[in-house]
């Protein structure tokens, strides 16, 4: 499971960093003998990926159950939050704690409403579902999360032009 990474915007020279989740979450069924220095959690192996910076501490749930925003509570292990940031311009990997989603590289503000994406993929994703007409009924999951509102005429050609312009920038 999430296996791909996402992008933020690096503190220090505020271009776009990627960044790396400090565990692997993988089904039990997936193994034999479970790894050496992972952990079980529920039916998950939580690999620790970068164990001199992050070490697994089970979340008080005894089966597995996953935050993706920094603001949502509950027991749960957080995602896109503690990790490594690695930045190509400043050439560093180092461990940090990040918001999301407001640390993401890839967003938008149009008419009050913000749109965000995980990487670039999914940018392009995202702009590639608004640039349709008509837009089809069912949407991939990475498109469930779009605000309503920018759907509509006016802003959807608002966000593709903004996006546009970013997408060829960065
Ligand atoms: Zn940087």
């Amino acid at each position: 499971m999430q296996k791909e990474y996402i992008d933020v915007c690096c503190p220090t020279c505020g271009g776009r960093a990627q960044f790396h989740e400090p565990f692997r979450f993988s089904h039990m069924m997936r193994f034999s003998v479970v790894p050496e220095n992972a952990h079980l959690w529920g039916r998950l192996v939580v690999e620790e990926l970068y164990p001199e910076h992050f070490s697994w501490t089970q979340p008080e749930t005894d089966s597995p159950v996953f935050h993706r925003t920094t603001n949502e509570v509950g027991p749960g292990y957080r995602l896109n939050h503690r990790g490594m940031l690695e930045c190509p311009k400043c050439e560093t990997f180092q461990a940090v704690q990040i918001r999301w989603p407001q640390a993401a590289f890839w967003q938008w503000t149009v008419e009050g409403h913000t749109l965000i994406a995980r990487n670039r993929t999914h940018a392009e994703e995202i702009l590639a579902y608004l640039r349709e007409t008509p837009r089809p009924p069912h949407r991939k999951p990475g498109l469930r999360e779009l605000p309503a509102p920018l759907l509509k005429k006016r802003a959807s050609s608002i966000a593709c032009r903004r996006m546009e312009r970013t997408l060829e920038a960065a």
